[in-house]
């Protein structure tokens, strides 16, 4: 199975995932807005048991997801690098494809949250776009 590593900016942190991800996605919410610093993450969303840190340890910020259910942001504690989050309602991380080492491996399969992108965002001509999350996702 192939194998995907990442690590934070100082490096103090690592982490690794086996397999394809279940989903790629741009997601244009506030909250990733917020965190990135940008109008949006992009996501590839891993399954809880194919994914593990390798090197450090993350420290952890908890909100709400619009689920109701815990959104656990992973990030270095030394230079702040959000490296995934942990969304518990679908059991998956969406790790930040912007931290993988070779990050030219992946393009995102859909745009999500688009309802709530700054004016000033940029949307990728070729995929589907949703407001919020496709039908039958996040339910
Ligand atoms: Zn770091
Ligand atoms: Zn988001």
């Amino acid at each position: 199975m192939k194998k995907y590593k990442g690590k934070c900016s100082c490096g103090n942190v690592e982490y690794c995932f086996e397999g394809e991800p279940i989903n790629s996605a741009f997601c244009y919410c506030k909250e990733c807005q917020t965190h990135t610093g940008s109008d949006k993450w992009f996501g590839l969303w891993v399954p809880v048991d194919k994914f593990k840190f390798t090197k450090g340890t993350p420290s952890n910020f908890t909100r709400l997801g619009d689920s109701g259910k815990d959104m656990n942001h992973q990030f270095c504690g030394d230079c702040g690098a959000t490296l995934c989050v942990e969304v518990t309602v679908g059991n998956f991380y969406s790790v930040a494809a912007s931290t993988l080492d070779n990050n030219d491996e992946f393009s995102p399969q859909m745009a999500i949250y688009t309802s709530s992108a700054p004016k000033w965002a940029v949307f990728p001509a070729d995929i589907p776009k949703y407001e919020i999350l496709p039908p039958g996702l996040g339910d």
